[in-house]
C-alpha cells in the first residue's frame, strides 16, 4: 500500500480481527470471477470494476459514498455456493495476514433477495467457515449478525431469532457468536432496538453496536445503558465525552477501532489525530481492525503498519493479544433455558459511575 510499508516485524505479529464486513471483503479477483461466470458485470475490465468496489481518491469522507461501495458485490452474494465461496476466500487472505482469530459480520436479510431464507442466508456462511477451518486449522472463526437500522427494530427482532438458530452454542464448528447493529445512525436511535438485543442475549449471543461513527456519543450511551452492548464499532466520538470514556474503562467495554475506514468515512476528519490513541490513553480496550479490506484497499498488515506511526511492534502484539480476551467466539453464554438464575437485564446496575 502506498506509503505504508508492511515489515517483517509488522507481517509476524499474530493477528485478531473483531470487526469485519462480509460484503467490504471480497477479495476483487473473486467478484470478478463470479460476475462473469454469471453475465453479471457491469463493466468489462476487472480494472473498471476495481473503480466501482474499492473507495477512489477523492470518494473518502462521507459515510453514504462509502456505503455505495456496497451494492455490487451483492448482485453475486445472493446464492448459497457463491456466498459459502466468498466467505472461504475472505478467511485465506485474512490467513495471510497472519489472523488466527477471525469474526466476520453479515447482515443476512441482504442477501435474501434472490429467495434464500434467512437461516440459509446465514447457513451460506457457516458452511463457508468450516470448509475453511479444514484448511487453516489453526484459525478460530465466528459470525457476528447484523441487522440494519433503517429496516426497524421489528425486522432486528426477527434476524435475533435466526442468528439464536444458528448460533455457535448449538452446533458442533463454526455458528453465530455474536449480534450487531449497522447502518445509518441518524433518525435510527439504538434504543429502539432493546428487544432484539435483549432476544440475541437471552439466545446467548454476544453483544456489539456500530455507535459514535455518525452520531454523538448519546448513541454510545445508549448501547451500553440500553442495549447492554460490551463492544462498540467505532465509537469515535466517545473521544469528546470524558465522562463516557471513564465508563468505557470502568467497564472494560472494547471499542473496534478500523483507521482507514474512519477517515474516508469523516468520522474521523483528516488532519485530526485518530482516537484510537485516546482510547489507549485512557485505559479503555482497543482492538485494531480493517472494517472493509475491499473497500477501504487494506488488510491487517496494512492497518497495523500505518498505527507504527505512533506504536510499536510490541504494543501492537499485546492490543491483539488483549483483543482476543474480548473475542466473542467460544464465548457465548447458554440460553436463558439452561441457566440456574435469571441473567441481569439489559441495563440494570449499568447506570452511572462509581
Ligand atoms: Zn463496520
Amino acid at each position: 500500500m502506498k506509503g505504508f510499508k508492511v515489515t517483517s516485524e509488522v507481517a509476524n505479529i499474530k493477528k485478531v480481527e473483531l470487526h469485519q464486513h462480509v460484503d467490504g471483503s471480497i477479495p476483487i479477483d473473486v467478484t470478478w470471477r463470479l460476475m462473469k461466470k454469471h453475465g453479471l458485470n457491469p463493466v468489462e475490465t476487472k480494472k473498471e470494476m476495481e473503480k466501482l468496489l474499492v473507495l477512489q481518491d477523492g470518494e473518502e469522507g462521507a459515510l453514504l459514498r462509502y456505503l455505495d461501495k456496497f451494492h455490487y458485490p451483492q448482485w453475486i452474494t445472493q446464492f448459497y455456493d457463491n456466498i459459502a465461496s466468498v466467505i472461504e476466500s475472505i478467511i485465506a487472505e485474512a490467513y495471510e495476514n497472519n489472523v488466527r482469530l477471525l469474526e466476520l459480520r453479515y447482515a443476512p436479510i441482504i442477501h435474501t433477495f434472490a429467495g434464500l431464507t434467512l437461516r440459509q442466508s446465514i447457513s451460506s456462511v457457516l458452511s463457508g467457515m468450516n470448509k475453511a477451518m479444514k484448511k487453516f486449522p489453526d484459525m478460530a472463526l465466528g459470525l457476528i449478525v447484523i441487522a440494519m437500522r433503517h429496516q426497524g427494530p421489528h425486522i432486528a427482532k426477527i434476524l435475533a431469532r435466526q442468528a439464536i438458530s444458528e448460533s455457535q452454542l448449538l452446533h458442533g464448528r463454526s455458528g453465530v457468536i455474536g449480534f450487531d447493529l449497522a447502518g445509518a445512525e441518524r433518525g435510527n436511535p439504538a434504543r429502539l432496538f432493546g428487544e432484539a438485543y435483549e432476544i440475541a442475549r437471552t439466545g446467548g449471543l454476544q453483544l456489539t453496536i456500530h455507535a459514535g461513527e455518525d452520531e454523538d456519543s448519546q448513541a454510545i450511551w445508549e448501547s451500553i445503558d440500553i442495549l447492554g452492548a460490551t463492544r462498540i464499532g467505532h465509537g469515535c466520538s466517545a473521544v469528546k465525552d470524558k465522562v463516557l470514556l471513564k465508563r468505557l474503562a470502568r467497564d472494560q467495554i472494547m471499542i473496534e477501532c478500523c483507521y482507514t475506514s474512519n477517515y474516508q468515512t469523516g468520522a474521523v476528519s483528516l488532519g485530526e489525530p485518530h482516537p484510537i490513541l485516546t482510547f489507549l490513553e485512557n485505559g479503555v480496550p482497543v482492538s485494531i481492525c480493517t472494517d472493509n479490506t475491499t473497500v477501504s484497499a487494506t488488510s491487517q498488515n496494512i492497518e497495523n503498519a500505518k498505527l507504527m506511526q505512533w506504536l510499536t511492534p510490541e504494543e501492537l502484539s499485546s492490543i491483539h493479544k488483549k483483543s482476543e480476551k474480548h473475542s466473542f467466539i467460544h464465548k457465548t453464554g447458554k440460553p436463558r433455558m439452561l441457566r440456574e438464575k435469571p441473567m441481569r437485564k439489559a441495563g440494570e446496575k449499568r447506570l452511572g459511575l462509581p
